[in-house]
C-alpha cells in the first residue's frame, strides 16, 4: 500500500486534501491522472448499468433533501449509528465491534460505557442554525432514487422490472477511516435501485449478483482477487432481506468493494408512510397494487478506484524495458484495462534537439489529443520516458525517429506486449479508434 500511495502522490493521481494546512482528516484530492481515471471508471459503470442493460435509466438527484427522508430512512433512528467507546485516559474513540479486548487499543485505559453515535453529517439549510433548519449531507444516494421512484416511473412510462442508476457523493462521520481512500468521510457511489414483483426479487438478485461481479472481471479485475460473501442474517442491515458482498483481496485483507441487497418493501413503504403518498405500482396484468421489492446494487467510486489500482499495480525486477539504465531497478507497470488507463497515448520524438522531430511529433500530439487522453514528453532516454508512461498505465507509446521524416511512418509501442510496429501517420487515428475503441 505505501508503494501505491506514494506512486499516485508522485504521479498526480491522488493528494491529500488541505495539504499545505497539514491535511484534513480523511478527505483526498484527485489530481489531474485521478480525475481522468475516476471519470473512466465512473463512465465505465454508467455504461454498463444504462446502455448495457434494458430497463435502466439514470437520475441525478440531489445532495441536500427534506431531513424527513432521514425519518424514514431508518438513519436517523434504526442502524445507522455504531456503538462507540471512549478511552478515558487518551479520549480516543473505538468503535465497539472491532476491538478485541475491554481496553484502549492505544494506551490500555480503561473505557466508557458504549454509546451510538450517528454517521449522517448535519449541516443547516438558511439563515439560522435551529432544529427546525437541521438537515443532513445524503449518506447514501439511493434515498434520492426512492423519493423520485414516481416521477421516474411516470415520465418515462416504465413498467416493472425497471431500474434507476445514479452516481454521486456521500458523506459519512466515519469513526475509523483509514487504508487511504478505502474508507474515507467524502466518497462517490455508484448505485442502482432495481424494481421488481416480489415474487421476482430471487431471481433479480441473482441476475444482478452476477452481473456486478462479472463487470469487475470485464475489466481486467484478476479472478483469484474477487470472491462473494454472503451477509449472515445477524449482521443485516436494519432494511435488508438478504446482501451479498463483492470482496476484493486488498494488500490489508479482503474487504467489501460493492453490496448487493434484497431491500424488499421498507423503502417505498416507510417513504410512503412518512409522507403520506401512495407510492404502490399498480400493476395492470394481474390488476393488483403492491410496494414493488427493490434490489439494489451498490459500489463506491472511490474505492473502486483503489481496487483496480491494486489489481494493476506490478512490478518487475531487473527491468521490462531492458535499457541499461534499468536492468537494476525495479520498473513499475499499471496494467490498467484500456477503458480506464488515464492516459491513452503518449507522443515522443526521438531525441529534443532536432526541429523537425519535434515539429512533428508535436503536430502528431495537436492531432491525437482532441480524440485521445495523451501526454507529449521530450525528456530524458526513450527508455526512461517508456518507464514514465508504463507507471501511469499509458496504452501506448508513439515515438517520432528519422525514418518518421522520410517515410511519414512512426513507431508505436503497446504497454504489455511491449511490442513495437510501424504505423503510417495517415493510418494512425484509425489504428487507435480501433486499438483503443472506448
Ligand atoms: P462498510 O462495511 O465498508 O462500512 P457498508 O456496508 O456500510 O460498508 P454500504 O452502505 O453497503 O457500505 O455502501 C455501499 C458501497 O459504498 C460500499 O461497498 C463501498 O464501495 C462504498 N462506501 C461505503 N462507505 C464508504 C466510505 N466510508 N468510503 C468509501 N466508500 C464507501
Amino acid at each position: 500500500m505505501e508503494k501505491i500511495i506514494s506512486l499516485t502522490k508522485r504521479r498526480g493521481f491522488i493528494f491529500q486534501s488541505s495539504e499545505i494546512y497539514g491535511g484534513f482528516g480523511s478527505c483526498y484530492d484527485f489530481g489531474p491522472l485521478g480525475a481522468e481515471m475516476k471519470n473512466n471508471i465512473k463512465k465505465a459503470w454508467w455504461n454498463e448499468m444504462t446502455k448495457n442493460q434494458e430497463n435502466v435509466v439514470g437520475l441525478d438527484s440531489a445532495i441536500l433533501m427534506s431531513p424527513q427522508v432521514w425519518q424514514a430512512s431508518g438513519h436517523l433512528t434504526a442502524g445507522f449509528a455504531d456503538e462507540l467507546v471512549e478511552c478515558k485516559k487518551c479520549h480516543k474513540r473505538f468503535r465497539l465491534d472491532e476491538l478485541k479486548e475491554k481496553k484502549c487499543p492505544e494506551c490500555k485505559g480503561d473505557l466508557t460505557e458504549a454509546k451510538k453515535f450517528n454517521l449522517m453529517m448535519k449541516t443547516f439549510v438558511g439563515s439560522l442554525e435551529n432544529e427546525a433548519a437541521t438537515t443532513y449531507l445524503r449518506a447514501e444516494t439511493c434515498q434520492g432514487i426512492y423519493l423520485n421512484f414516481l416521477n421516474v416511473l411516470n415520465s418515462m412510462r416504465l413498467k416493472i422490472p425497471f431500474g434507476i442508476a445514479q452516481i454521486g457523493k456521500a458523506f459519512r462521520n466515519e469513526i475509523t477511516p483509514g487504508n487511504f481512500i478505502y474508507r474515507t468521510r467524502e466518497f462517490e457511489q455508484m448505485e442502482m435501485q432495481w424494481f421488481c414483483n416480489p415474487k421476482a426479487a430471487d431471481k433479480f438478485f441473482d441476475y444482478w449478483k452476477k452481473a456486478r461481479m462479472d463487470w469487475y472481471l470485464k475489466l481486467g479485475m484478476k479472478k483469484e482477487n474477487l470472491r462473494f460473501r454472503e451477509v449472515e442474517k445477524a449482521d443485516l442491515a436494519h432494511y435488508a432481506k438478504r446482501a451479498v458482498d463483492i470482496e476484493y483481496n486488498f494488500p490489508f485483507g479482503w474487504k467489501e468493494i460493492e453490496g448487493i441487497h434484497n431491500r424488499g418493501d421498507w423503502d417505498l413503504s416507510n417513504h410512503a408512510k412518512h409522507s403520506k403518498q401512495d407510492l404502490r405500482y399498480f400493476d395492470e396484468e394481474a390488476k393488483e397494487k403492491y410496494y414493488p421489492y427493490i434490489i439494489e446494487t451498490s459500489a463506491g467510486a472511490d474505492r473502486s478506484f483503489l481496487t483496480f489500482l491494486v489489481d494493476a499495480y506490478s512490478e518487475t525486477k531487473g527491468g521490462r524495458t531492458k535499457t541499461t539504465e534499468s536492468t537494476k531497478e525495479v520498473e513499475l507497470t499499471l496494467k490498467l484495462d484500456k477503458s480506464l488507463a488515464p492516459v491513452k497515448i503518449a507522443v515522443f520524438p526521438l531525441v529534443k534537439n532536432k526541429e523537425q522531430l519535434v515539429k512533428k511529433a508535436k503536430e502528431l500530439f495537436s492531432l491525437l489529443k482532441t480524440r485521445f487522453v495523451c501526454q507529449y514528453d521530450e525528456v530524458g532516454s526513450i527508455g526512461r520516458r517508456y518507464r514514465r508512461q508504463d507507471e501511469i498505465g499509458t496504452i501506448f507509446c508513439l515515438t517520432v525517429d528519422f525514418e518518421s521524416l522520410e517515410k511519414d511512418d512512426v513507431t508505436v509501442r503497446d504497454r504489455d506486449t511491449m511490442k513495437q510496429e510501424r504505423v503510417k501517420v495517415e493510418e494512425l487515428t484509425e489504428f487507435f479508434n480501433q486499438k483503443i475503441n472506448t
